[in-house]
């Protein structure tokens, strides 16, 4: 192999429950839209849409319990709390038991979002990239490996409650996320999907502490410094 003109920066990796080894991270794929009442906040018809998908980069991973600094560029940061799947084989328009054998555990995540940006985005029709895919944007608990049943989903801010639902609310379901990705994508272990987020999603101040909890997984906590 050619050398290298300057290091390769480390894989982005998680921790995960129960184990010493860690999860190396590939793609981080988001689904907008995936619970009815969200939707209809954000101004959607949930009968009317398929799901749909936007990115961060892998490098956008901030592991819970960190402290990370008001991004740049927004004055309107907003709290996501998601159920995030890990996928742990090679997928390409795979049917639902296909779906079902490529998921490899399941984390809390909090996908950060600069609103205003991704109004602004929405209002002149261009890309989200700016308000979604941003530095340390996406937060994550580690990573448990298995299936995941039916859980109530939370998001607190300050301990206070500002998201609540149940993962069964979801509009798409996992496998069906999978499908419907595998067709966009040819999925790889190390990929991630956020499963879209509640309604109840608003803003995070300097100072606030943001935690997504969901039964069973360890939570994504961030502190906003
Ligand atoms: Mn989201």
């Amino acid at each position: 192999m050619a050398a290298l003109v300057f290091p390769t920066l480390p894989t982005v990796t998680l921790a995960v429950t129960g184990r010493r080894e860690r999860f190396p991270v590939r793609r981080i794929f988001c689904v907008g839209r995936n619970y009815a009442e969200h939707t209809r906040e954000m101004g959607g018809d949930p009968q009317a849409e398929p799901p749909f998908f936007f990115t961060k980069p892998a490098d956008a991973v901030v592991e819970s319990g960190r402290t990370i600094p008001y991004p740049p560029a927004t004055t309107d940061l907003h709290h996501e709390a998601e159920l995030v799947v890990a996928i742990g084989a090679r997928g390409t328009m795979v049917c639902e038991d296909e779906a079902t054998r490529m998921i490899w555990g399941h984390a809390a995540g909090n996908d950060l979002t600069r609103r205003d940006l991704q109004a602004e985005a929405k209002a002149a029709r261009r890309p989200w990239d700016m308000a979604k895919g941003f530095d340390k944007s996406a937060v994550l608990g580690p990573i448990r490996p298995g299936p995941m049943p039916d859980a109530v989903l939370r998001c607190l801010v300050n301990d206070a409650i500002r998201q609540e639902a149940r993962l069964s609310d979801m509009i798409w379901s996992v496998p069906a996320i999978i499908m419907a990705l595998s067709r966009l994508v040819s999925l790889a272990p190390g990929d991630l999907i956020f499963t879209g987020t509640p309604a109840g999603v608003g803003p995070l101040n300097p100072g606030d502490i943001c935690k997504v909890e969901i039964e069973g997984l360890q939570p994504a906590t961030v502190t906003i410094a």
